[in-house]
């Protein structure tokens, strides 16, 4: 900032954090010595109330003849809903019943290899 000595006028430019909160200053021209006080800072400025976010430009509408030129089918409905979901039912039970007898034929090694395993064929009576 400038400061101008009150005696002589004479001017110092001085970075403003030198006299922040107030100094003492003393002028080489003629000696005056003066206290300066830091100008008060300006009141903060109020936030500037967010600019709209502009428009997105929307995107050019496609010519027709640039469109795909096969209409969408609509989804055809399933013709039998309910065979599907047998055939799930009848291989999650496939799966399971094959688990159990692999777990039943191969208990030995199965045990063999895991030991905790033994109490899982003791609560199937199969110990
Ligand atoms: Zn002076």
């Amino acid at each position: 900032m400038r400061i101008l000595c009150p005696q002589c006028q004479a001017a110092y430019d001085v970075p403003e954090r030198l006299i922040a909160g107030g100094r003492l200053l003393r002028c080489v021209k003629c000696r005056h010595e003066w206290r300066e006080e830091a100008e008060a800072p300006p009141p903060p400025a109020p936030e500037p109330a967010p600019e709209p976010e502009p428009p997105r430009p929307v995107p050019p509408p496609i010519p027709a003849q640039h469109r795909a030129h096969q209409p969408i089918d609509p989804p055809r409905p399933s013709r039998r809903p309910g065979l599907a979901l047998a055939a799930a039912w009848a291989a999650s039970a496939l799966a399971l019943a094959g688990l159990a007898t692999a777990l039943l034929a191969y208990q030995a090694p199965i045990t063999a290899a895991w030991p905790p395993a033994a109490r899982l064929y003791v609560l199937l009576g199969k110990a």
